[in-house]
C-alpha cells in the first residue's frame, strides 16, 4: 500500500511539475508565414491572424469575456493587393526590395483589367526640385507628355532629405512621380489616398540615370473604405474574487502585402510580442494571480495609428480605474542590447522593480526607461491614466518595417528570461 502511495505521491509532484509551456517559436513561424499575408490588409491577412491568435487563446485556456473573443471595428485603408510590376528601361524591379509605392500612393490602375502605364525618365535632383517647387506652379518642370519626374533625394542631410521627400508626396496628390533613395525602405500602411502614384526605387536599381528611357508601371490599387478589424481578447480570473486587473497587450497587425508577390512578415515587429504575450499569459494560467484578473488583449490596427488599442480605450471591457497596470509588448525577438521601458521616467517605483528584478534573474544586461511616448498600444491608456509600460527589446536586428523582418532573422536570444520577469514583474506589482 505504502509503495502504492509513493508512486501515486511521485505521479503528483509529475501532474504538478508538468506546468506547461508556451511555443513560442512555432507560433511565431505561423505568424511571418505567406498565409498570413503580412497580417495587413490583402486576402483578409489580419483576420486569418486573429482566428489564428483566439485558437491559441482557447488552447492556453484564455476565456472569452463576452460570447467571443472579438471586439470589432473599421476603418478605411489604402491597398496594393494585386499587380505590382515596374519595368525600368527592360529591367524588372521587385517591390520591397527594389522599389515600394508609399503608403498613400495611388496606383496606376483601380479597375481590373489593368494594362500596364508608360512612362519616359525625366531626372532632376532634390535641390533643382524644391527651387521648382518653391515657384508654386507644376509647369515650371517642362514635363512633356508621358515624361515621370525622378527626383535623386540622396546625398542630403536628413532634414533636408525629409523635406523634399514630403515635398513630393505633395507633389504626388497631382502627378506620378518617382523618388530615388540610397536608404532602407521603412514600409507602412495608411488611412489616405493621395490622387497620384508615389514610388521609392532604390538609387542602386537604376544603373543607368538619363532621361528618356521607357518606363512600364502597372500597379492595381484598392482603398477599402470600411475594412473591419478585430481586437482578440480573453481573461485570466484570479483564484479568490478579483479586487483589480492586469492587461497584457501587443499587438498583431503589420504591414501585409505589395503586390501578389511581396509580403512583409513582420516577426519582430510584432508577431514575437504577441508570442511573449501569449507565454506570459501561459504563465498566469498555469498560476492564476489571487485577487487579479489578467486581461489579454491582442489589438488590430496599431500600424495605420493605434486603432484598436484606441477604440478598446473608448470601448473598455473592464472599467479602466480597475486596471492596475498594463504591459505592452512589441518587438521582443531580439534582447542582446537589452530593454527599453516607455513611460518608466513616469513610473519610477514600478521601474525600480522592474531592474531590481533584472539583476536577480538576469533576463537582460540593461534595462533602459523611457519617458512618455505615442508609439504604440499604451498610448490611449496611459492618457486616460492606467499605468503601464512599454517594453521592446534592442539587439542587432534592425530589420523594421521592411520585407527583411522575417521569422528566420529573429534571435529569440532574451525570450524565456523576459517572460520570467515579466512574470515575477507583474506578481510583485
Ligand atoms: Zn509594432
Amino acid at each position: 500500500m505504502k509503495k502504492y502511495l509513493t508512486i501515486l505521491c511521485f505521479l503528483c509532484t509529475i501532474q504538478l511539475n508538468a506546468q506547461l509551456e508556451f511555443d513560442h517559436k512555432e507560433f511565431t513561424k505561423a505568424m511571418c508565414s505567406a498565409e498570413f499575408h503580412g497580417r495587413g490588409y490583402v486576402n483578409g491577412g489580419d483576420s486569418i491572424a486573429a482566428a489564428y491568435i483566439a485558437s491559441k487563446y482557447a488552447e492556453i485556456g484564455i476565456a472569452p469575456v463576452s460570447e467571443t473573443y472579438y471586439q470589432t471595428f473599421d476603418f478605411g485603408v489604402n491597398t496594393f493587393p494585386s499587380q505590382c510590376d515596374v519595368l525600368f528601361s527592360g529591367q524588372i524591379l521587385i517591390p520591397g526590395k527594389d522599389y515600394i509605392a508609399t503608403a498613400t500612393s495611388s496606383g496606376t490602375c483601380t479597375q481590373q483589367p489593368c494594362k500596364p502605364q508608360k512612362y519616359y525618365s525625366k531626372f532632376i535632383s532634390g535641390k533643382e526640385f524644391l527651387e521648382t517647387i518653391r515657384k508654386r506652379d507644376l509647369r515650371a518642370f517642362n514635363l512633356k507628355e508621358k515624361q515621370i519626374l525622378i527626383v535623386k533625394n540622396e546625398g542630403y542631410s536628413v532634414e533636408i532629405s525629409r523635406q523634399i521627400s514630403y515635398l513630393i508626396s505633395q507633389y504626388a496628390e497631382f502627378q506620378p512621380i518617382i523618388e530615388l533613395v540610397n536608404k532602407k525602405f521603412t514600409w507602412s500602411v495608411s488611412s489616405i489616398r493621395q490622387g497620384s502614384l508615389h514610388l521609392k526605387i532604390q538609387s542602386s536599381a537604376i544603373p543607368n540615370q538619363t532621361d528618356g528611357l521607357e518606363i512600364k508601371i502597372n500597379i492595381y490599387n484598392r482603398f477599402l473604405n470600411n475594412h473591419i478589424s478585430r481586437n482578440v481578447f480573453g481573461m485570466i480570473e484570479s483564484r479568490k474574487k478579483a479586487k483589480s486587473t492586469i492587461m497584457l497587450t501587443a499587438h498583431y497587425d503589420h504591414l501585409g502585402r505589395l503586390g501578389s508577390e511581396t509580403f512583409f512578415p513582420g516577426g519582430n515587429d510584432n508577431a514575437s510580442g504577441v508570442a511573449m504575450m501569449l507565454s506570459v499569459a501561459q504563465r498566469f494560467k498555469n498560476k492564476p494571480l489571487r485577487n487579479t484578473n489578467i486581461l489579454v488583449v491582442a489589438f488590430a490596427g496599431e500600424e495605420i495609428g493605434l486603432l484598436g488599442s484606441k477604440y478598446l480605450s473608448e470601448h473598455p471591457v473592464t472599467p479602466l480605474d480597475k486596471i492596475k497596470f498594463q504591459l505592452n509588448m512589441d518587438i521582443m525577438g531580439s534582447g542582446e542590447k537589452g530593454i527599453t521601458a516607455v513611460n518608466g521616467k513616469v513610473f519610477t517605483k514600478e521601474f525600480k522593480k522592474l531592474q531590481k528584478m533584472n539583476k536577480r534573474l538576469k533576463a537582460v544586461s540593461v534595462v533602459k526607461s523611457r519617458g512618455k511616448s505615442a508609439n504604440s498600444d499604451h498610448h490611449y491608456f496611459t492618457e486616460k491614466g492606467v499605468p503601464g509600460f512599454f517594453i521592446y527589446t534592442m539587439g542587432y536586428n534592425q530589420n523594421y518595417h521592411d520585407i527583411y523582418d522575417t521569422f528566420e532573422a529573429l534571435t529569440f536570444s532574451s525570450f524565456e528570461g523576459l517572460s520570467a520577469l515579466f512574470e515575477k514583474f507583474i506578481r510583485h506589482l
